[in-house]
């Protein structure tokens, strides 16, 4: 019954119909069940003309139809209705599918009028309010919760507005029986949770009898999206464990011990020990490792990924580490090659910019097995880039890089290689679960010790003496500074002449020869950058100017200032990750805040998190609440938050329990193969069709 095409539901036809699939995507009467309304309005309350005022938002009205006329020209044209009740008149009006209003309405019929009021020349008006009729039906159908739906102006031409679609929604849970709906979760699921049926909760989300049982409705369905995203997510670790044969790392030898005994420049952090024997057994199991590493800026998981690639070459295996950008590829290189060179590891570095010549000569001696460590950009990916034998992909930062990319990463070897991401980027808890669904997590939840806090300070603009005098104190102490301008792809331009007068400020304030600074941002050309890069970690400059090239992954112990200009339009994430620049020596470090004078809500919000916690994982928490799943980076090339009822940021608690009841079905059942579970597996496959998209996922 749920497949039937949407023409065949009474009220439909072919018109509409041609129009609910265009621009609402409903083809069959399941897409229509499971459109659902965006929010509900009370619909007990009714008001009076004469108390409507101007801050009103969407009223009732009760009353009769005085006159109506079409009037105004072309464009203008309208159809207008005087509307009255006891105390008074205003107007409705329609711009849009006026004959066909016209002819429905009735003079010495009640209505009801629900809209938004405006004023207009001291009239107060309502633009294409929602018009029934006080029938008994009607007033047997009113529930307090009424829904409303998003329609589209061409669904409204055909009398598909907010009421329309609720009229259809009408029609098919008149027809709807519980045969026609499958249960998709099983009664101790559905006991444990204390959930409604499937059938109920339909009903109840369209028709919401009060409060309670909305909120009924909701949860069940929420559960239910949840849950099978991450029974998908889950089963597909479960499929790649049961069909991907990994690569097994047995021993642990000489390049490993080697630089454990005498090269490891500090004594490994108890998470890094941790993680990296969570790492080993991986590599130890037959299967194949997907493991996200997650740990705030400056935990160390550079040093987790190299041990693990000395696990890699110690089996007869070369592998490779992929950073989102070139400064950052570059970085790790100097880390790898300056660890790496007592022992005899050959690294080699590829990115865009590596000179064709360069390029040759590393593809040879990739597939000749004397290269054991290739670190680069997205250039890895490239299908020339082929290796003798590699066994662990690293990829940092995997905000950065999309699915598909990690996907591509597979076909490198006869088998896939162990893959290793790590991101620096705290995500939350529910959206962890979510994007990263499929993998074993570890956290380094320690920093290496000696760290001092970063004290992070916010001034405004009027500060800013006060702030140069600071940092001319810190210089004097032998440190040095960062200061981060916004670059905001918009508004290149305004942003780069920001970046500019900036600079010529500084150098006024910190003039040559005493001081020296170093500037980078877009507009340079890579080996520009290089120098600036390099005089600064060579000390020869104190203070770096930058744009947010210098936000990923760049390493300088010595800088111990992060003074971050018009703060105010960074997001969350950003701040964070920029003041995870400094804060790496043994000093104290300072993050410093500058914004305007004004700020909205939400700035000062962030500023105040800001100063208030160094915790990546707080701040993380905030930033969704403050921005919404969709808007935090690496979420938007993820079909999987596509959710149509379920919010990550806010039904926290309902993933927490959709998870674990999928992980504990997949425990006792991981291929899903047992006859109580094809209930299950049909419900996915039916997902599967209906969104082409998921096979995006893993
Ligand atoms: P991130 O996790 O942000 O990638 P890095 O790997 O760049 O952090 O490490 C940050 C800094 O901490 C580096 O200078 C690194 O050498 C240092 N470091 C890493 N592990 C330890 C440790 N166990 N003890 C002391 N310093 C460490
Ligand atoms: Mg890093």
């Amino acid at each position: 019954m749920l497949d039937t095409p949407i023409e065949y539901l009474k009220g439909v036809g072919p018109p509409r119909a041609e129009v609910l699939k265009k621009d609402l995507g409903i083809f069959t009467y399941r897409d229509l069940l499971t459109y659902y309304p965006f929010r509900y309005v009370d619909r007990t309350k009714f008001y009076t003309i004469r108390d409507i005022t101007e801050e009103l938002p969407f009223i009732q009205l009760c009353g009769y139809i005085d006159r109506l006329e079409i009037t105004g020209q072309k464009q203008g044209k309208r159809l207008v209705v005087i509307f009255k009740d006891k105390t008074g008149t205003l107007e409705l009006v329609w711009f849009k599918g006026y004959n066909w209003m016209a002819d429905k309405l009735k003079t010495g019929v009640e209505y009801v009028v629900f809209g938004k009021p405006t004023f207009f020349k001291g009239r107060v008006n309502i633009a294409h309010p929602e018009i029934e009729p006080v029938t008994e039906t009607f007033l047997a159908q009113q529930s307090a919760f009424q829904s409303v739906y998003n329609s589209t102006e061409k669904l409204k031409l055909r009398g598909l507005d907010s009421e329309g679609i609720r009229r259809l929604q009408r029609a098919l849970a008149q027809q709807l029986q519980p045969q026609h709906i499958d249960e998709n979760l099983s009664v101790e699921i559905i006991n444990d949770h204390q959930l409604i049926s499937r059938l109920e909760a339909f009903k109840q989300i369209h028709f919401p009898e009060n409060a309670a049982q909305l909120k009924k409705a909701e949860t069940r369905l929420k559960f239910e999206e949840l849950f099978y995203v991450q029974l998908r997510l889950l089963k597909l670790n479960k499929v790649r464990a049961h069909t991907i044969k990994g690569f097994v790392f047995p021993k642990v030898g000489q390049a490993f011990n080697d630089f454990f005994t005498n090269y490891l420049p500090f004594e490994l952090t108890n998470a890094q020990k941790r993680v990296l024997k969570e790492i080993r057994v991986d590599m130890g199991s037959g299967r194949q490792m997907n493991r996200l590493v997650q740990g705030d800026v400056g935990s160390g998981k550079t040093l987790v990924a190299l041990m693990s690639m000395l696990l890699a070459i110690d089996n007869g295996f070369q592998s490779c580490l992929m950073a989102p950008t070139e400064i950052l590829a570059q970085q790790h290189f100097q880390t790898f090659k300056n660890l790496l060179e007592p022992v005899q590891i050959k690294t080699e570095l590829l990115t865009g910019s590596t000179s064709t010549k360069e390029r040759r000569r590393i593809h040879a001696s990739l597939l000749n097995g004397e290269t054991h460590i290739l670190i680069g950009t997205h250039a890895l990916i490239e299908k020339i880039v082929q290796f003798k034998n590699i066994g662990l992909v690293v990829i940092d930062e995997q905000h950065r890089f999309g699915v598909e990319q990690r996907a591509k990463m597979h076909d490198k070897n006869t088998s896939p290689p162990h893959m290793l991401i790590m991101t620096a980027t705290p995500i939350p808890r529910t959206l962890a679960m979510t994007l990263y669904g499929d993998l074993d997590t570890s956290l380094i939840d320690e920093m290496p010790p000696g760290r001092k806090p970063i004290k992070t300070l916010h001034f405004m603009e009027t500060q800013r003496l006060r702030v140069f005098g600071f940092l001319k104190e810190e210089i004097a102490l032998g440190r040095q500074i960062y200061i981060v301008y916004p670059l905001i792809k918009e508004s290149e331009k305004l942003d780069y002449r920001n970046l500019q007068e900036g600079y010529d400020n500084l150098i006024h304030e910190f003039p040559p020869p005493q001081y020296q600074v170093s500037i980078v941002h877009g507009q340079l050309t890579n080996t520009q950058k290089e120098f600036e890069m390099q005089r600064f970690i060579k000390n020869e400059t104190q203070l770096m100017v930058a744009t947010t090239v210098i936000e990923v992954g760049v390493n300088i112990p010595n800088a111990s200032v992060m003074v971050i200009e018009s703060a105010e339009r960074f997001g969350l994430s950003q701040l964070h990750q920029l003041r995870g620049r400094v804060g790496r020596g043994a000093e104290q470090s300072y993050c410093i805040l500058m914004t305007g004078y004004k700020l909205g809500a939400d700035s000062r919000l962030r500023m105040e998190t800001m100063v208030r916690t160094n915790d990546g994982f707080e701040i993380s928490e905030v930033d969704l609440k403050l921005r919404g799943p969709g808007d935090i980076e690496g979420t938007q090339q993820s079909g999987v938050l596509d959710l149509k009822l379920a919010n990550l940021a806010l039904d926290g608690h309902i993933l927490q329990l959709a998870r674990q009841s999928a992980q504990t079905l997949l425990d006792e059942d991981p291929l899903l193969q047992m006859d109580k579970n094809s209930v299950y597996v049909s419900h996915l496959i039916s997902q599967q069709k209906n969104r082409p998209d998921w096979s995006k996922i893993g």
